[in-house]
């Protein structure tokens, strides 16, 4: 297809439109021109609507789900815009944390602390910045790529200093509303970062570990023994109690000259663990009966810490499930141990240090916890306390920075009291809106679960924790700062991250000196502070919108709206979309590693900008996204499709500019008010998803509109036929759709309207113009749903067709209708004439009775049969045959890649027959395939296009050549 001239078109800076071709063009064209700007301009007296980033974290190129979900938000920022609202869509970046040290680590081949400090946190913190930097650029880039409009030149940007003062603000509120505390926690912890991981950025993996049977000898009894089962040997000289159900039944088993105790309900489960003995059961006792009860410590030797161990009761962590009903309590390496430890005043003992190695507490000193998995068990087998070891493979958590295996460990950290502010989250959470309405209550049932925050990190790179505490072991004064300018005046240009800030003190009133606390804060308390530090100066608002994947339930919705009720009592967002994760074809999650990953830059090669937004925004929001290139392409058909409808306007639309107001008495052909009202309907369930953050329903909405209504519906039934109000719908739902479509793929959007529109529209880009207005007066339920019926009424007839050999150029006489449902009769008067034309049938009629005499052709619908007449006149044949020599010269002219205007010679030759209907249709023939001369029954000189046919099982030669 050749590209149509743009007449006059001409962009300030930006050549004639046909020069939009690539997506760099379209890209060069608004930057130029500042359309983004002006589109701001234009709408800066509108209502506000404050959209708040989800930042990503800036650490390498953008994952194809981070194109997803920005362009998820660049859609509804797209929308709202186009309605007049001032939108505030900066972006942000998440700069601080783990993420970005671990990269600059591996870029300075650093593995430790040590080797952090060595070469000087100011040296470290310097690299973490401009790695950020680097980041925030490519990123940026990246974004703009795929068409995503935000402030790109001032996004919020975590480590800088108006967002490090107003997240300190939420710690001073904390701490003046009672809710900052520090305390021990045990805590998932990953040994070489050498800092805790917070329990949702767990990842797990299955592992093999070892799973052991282990006897405990019950002091003061002879041979009567514990039995409990562990798969992590390693916290095993940690432990200082064994967890029973106070309600379950345990069994006293004899095994050989010993005594066994083990819940009744897993004795049957256990079998093989008496291996070849018989057992016989001497008696139960309660776990109520248990407690209390002590026991000897089997590595009691190998420990050089003094303990009194002994049972104790819980009936929230022992369960039936798995082991034996008797649970190994280590409070300073598990959760759960550490919740039963506090509540019976357990000892929180823990012989491994921040490395994760043994201390001299023990003797395994220097081993790294799960290397001494082996000589633990060695050690057990020794002194005969190991009843049976076996291995085992299950989910086990990673470090999910590094994929270092985590461990439990008793630690010392900062603390929000989420208990204390529970219920105002819950009630908060009760007002938020959420698409889909199932991921509120995941949300809720996390929150009611979560435990106390914890905040701080023993890191380098995050913002300092802005706690000062004085050094007097006796007073106990902490002061809290949420400014630079509170550091004093020697200090309005500090750095305001670790180390500078450590190097500043204060006198106390007691006389000692305060001195910050080492910790900086935890990465998820940064962005969790996002919706008003991102203001900078201005003043804090609830965040209308925003958008994130649903692993934010436990994330950033979370962080939210704990920092939004520590620090303002609510919940600082209105409405959330929680979509799905973008993933392989078969589920699996994208990753280098896995070798599934597909990048940005590779689609962006093979396709464009358009095509994977389409792909992208049409699937189901809030499920996962599969990737294939399959889709890809189908979503490039689709786009094409779309395309050809501005191709189509820019050669056949001679007519003027339409108005909203002729609009009104436009076409009154019934196919000119179904599409009109298929139109408006379809701008109003458009606007009534976007209201609703639907965004895949609505721009499926868009393309069932575009493909099945105009291009495969309208366009085929107005080709080729002069008629002005035909035209200048088809104008008008065009443009008004195309505007609604702008809003998911840009780029097409944008070509197609300055390759057409734009001379009679005026505007300089598609996105300065207005909303499409509703007209009510133009939508007709009735006639869509008569529509529905005459599609199914088309389509028998079709069948019909197909099933008596007779192909739809074919002319066929007449067609009768049988129904006894007035519904279906009036759909058929209705669209008779659609229906005729699109099945190339002369009449067609509705009758209650079945026609006698003919021959026909039945085809039973829902509630009507379609009647075919395949007997055909002597006149309907000749039609026929005449349909298909035009046919065959006009698929000659396509072959030989003529346009509309080039004229031709045609040479017709071979059966009397044919060669007779060529003659008596020859001045029809001529015009329709714009013939200068047509031979009949003269064949052509050398070099012309020639091929050989049959029609009916006659022969025919047609030879076409180009007149010059
Ligand atoms: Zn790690
Ligand atoms: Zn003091």
């Amino acid at each position: 297809m050749r590209q149509p001239e743009a007449s006059g078109v001409r962009s300030p800076g930006s050549g004639t439109a046909h020069e939009l071709q690539t997506d760099n063009d379209i890209l060069k064209f608004w930057a130029s021109s500042a359309i983004y700007e002006k589109l701001k301009e234009k709408t800066a007296n509108g209502e506000y609507f404050y959209f708040c980033d989800g930042p990503p974290y800036a650490t390498g190129s953008i994952h194809p789900g981070t194109a997803w979900n920005k362009c998820i938000k660049d859609v509804i920022c797209r929308y709202k815009r186009a309605n007049g609202f001032r939108v505030r869509s900066q972006p942000g970046f998440d700069t601080h944390g783990l993420p970005i040290e671990v990269k600059v680590e591996q870029k300075l081949g650093l593995t430790n602390k040590q080797d952090i400090e060595k070469i000087g946190i100011a040296k470290f913190i310097g690299e973490c910045k401009s790695f950020a930097d680097t980041y925030v650029k490519i990123m940026t880039k990246e974004f703009g790529r795929v068409g995503v409009w935000m402030d790109w030149e001032s996004p919020y940007i975590t480590y800088s200093d108006s967002y490090i003062e107003r997240s300190w603000a939420t710690i001073r509120e904390a701490d003046e509303k009672g809710l900052l505390f520090q305390g021990d926690y045990v805590l998932p912890y990953c040994t070489r970062c050498e800092t805790t991981v917070a329990n949702y950025e767990l990842e797990y993996e299955d592992v093999n570990d070892p799973s052991v049977f282990v006897k405990f000898a019950l002091s003061g009894k002879n041979n009567e023994y514990l039995v409990i089962w562990t798969t992590t040997p390693w916290t095993l000289p940690a432990n200082m109690a064994v967890m029973v159900h106070p309600l379950y039944k345990y069994a006293k088993v004899k095994v050989g000259r010993e005594t066994w105790i083990i819940a009744n309900d897993r004795l049957e489960q256990l079998q093989e663990l008496f291996g070849e003995e018989s057992t016989v059961i001497l008696g139960t006792v309660s776990g109520k009966e248990l407690e209390g009860m002590k026991y000897e410590h089997p590595l009691a030797d190998l420990i050089r810490k003094k303990a009194q161990r002994k049972v104790v009761l819980s009936d929230e962590f022992v369960t039936l499930e798995e082991g034996t009903g008797l649970v190994h309590c280590a409070p300073a390496h598990g959760q759960e141990d550490f919740i039963i430890g506090k509540r019976f005043g357990l000892e929180l003992f823990s012989p491994i240090d921040k490395s994760g190695k043994y201390t001299g507490e023990v003797a395994y000193e220097g081993m790294a916890a799960f290397d001494a998995n082996k000589k633990i068990i060695e050690d057990l087998e020794a002194r005969g306390a190991l009843v049976r070891k076996m291995t085992i493979t299950h989910r086990y958590p990673n470090c999910w920075r590094c994929k270092t295996r985590l461990i439990y460990l008793k630690t010392i950290q900062w603390f929000i009291a989420i208990s204390k502010i529970k219920q105002t989250m819950l009630n908060e959470l009760e007002k938020i809106g959420w698409v889909p309405p199932y991921g509120k209550e995941r949300f809720r049932e996390f929150v009611n679960t979560a435990p106390d925050w914890c905040i701080s990190r023993q890191r380098y790179w995050g913002i300092p924790l802005p706690i000062w505490v004085c050094g007097n072991a006796k007073c106990s004064q902490r002061k809290i700062i949420v400014s630079r300018k509170e550091l004093g005046s020697g200090n309005s240009n500090v750095e305001l991250h670790r180390p500078y800030i450590d190097k500043i003190t204060f006198k106390c009133k007691c006389g000692g000196e305060m001195h910050r606390v080492p910790e900086v804060l935890d990465v998820w308390f940064d962005s969790g502070n996002a919706i008003w530090a991102a203001l900078g100066g201005e003043k804090y608002s609830k965040a209308d919108f925003i958008t994130e994947g649903k692993d934010q339930v436990r994330g950033w919705f979370y962080s939210l709206l704990g920092t939004g009720c520590v620090l303002h009592n609510e919940a600082p967002y209105k409405s959330v979309l929680m979509h799905g994760f973008f993933v392989d074809e078969n589920g699996e999650k994208m990753s280098k590693s896995k070798g599934n990953y597909v990048s940005l830059e590779e689609i962006m090669e093979k396709f464009d900008a358009d095509t994977f937004r389409l792909w992208s925004l049409s699937s189901t929001v809030w499920d996962d996204l599969k990737f294939t290139w399959v889709g890809l392409k189908e979503a490039g058909n689709i786009l094409a499709t779309l395309k050809n409808i501005g191709v189509y306007l820019a050669r056949f639309y001679k007519y003027a500019k339409v108005t909203d107001e002729e609009v009104n008495w436009l076409g009154k052909n019934v196919e000119d008010r179904y599409i009109l009202s298929r139109h408006y309907s379809t701008v109003q369930k458009v606007t009534e998803y976007l209201d609703r953050y639907e965004v895949h329903r609505a721009l499926n909405e868009i393309i069932l509109f575009m493909v099945d209504d105009l291009s495969r519906f309208y366009i085929k039934l107005i080709k080729g036929r002069e008629n002005e109000g035909s035209h200048k719908v088809l104008y008008h739902v065009s443009f008004e759709m195309l505007k609604l479509l702008s809003l998911f793929t840009p780029f097409s959007s944008e070509r197609i309207y300055q390759s057409f529109f734009r001379k009679y529209e005026g505007a300089e880009s598609i996105f300065l113009l207005d909303y499409p207005k509703f007209q009510y007066t133009l939508k007709d339920t009735r006639l869509e749903n008569q529509y529905i019926i005459a599609k199914a009424v088309l389509s028998k007839i079709l069948d019909a067709r197909m099933a008596g050999g007779l192909n739809v150029r074919r002319p066929v006489g007449d067609c009768q209708i049988v129904t006894t449902s007035a519904e279906v009769a009036e759909a058929v008067r209705e669209f008779s004439s659609v229906i005729t034309r699109l099945t190339n049938v002369k009449t067609i009629a509705v009758a209650e009775a079945a026609p006698k005499g003919g021959s026909y052709i039945e085809q039973p619908g829902d509630r009507f049969t379609a009647c075919l007449n395949r007997e055909l006149s002597k006149e309907l044949v000749e039609e026929g045959q005449l349909n298909e020599l035009r046919r065959r010269i006009q698929s000659a002219r396509k072959e030989m890649s003529l346009i509309e205007s080039d004229r031709i010679a045609a040479y017709i030759t071979g059966d009397n027959e044919l060669e007779g209907i060529a003659k008596k249709y020859e001045a029809q023939l001529k015009a329709e395939i714009n013939a200068a001369k047509l031979h009949v029954g003269v064949a052509a000189k050398a070099a012309a296009f020639t091929k050989e046919w049959e029609i009916d099982g006659k022969k025919v030669a047609i030879c076409v050549e180009k007149e010059k």
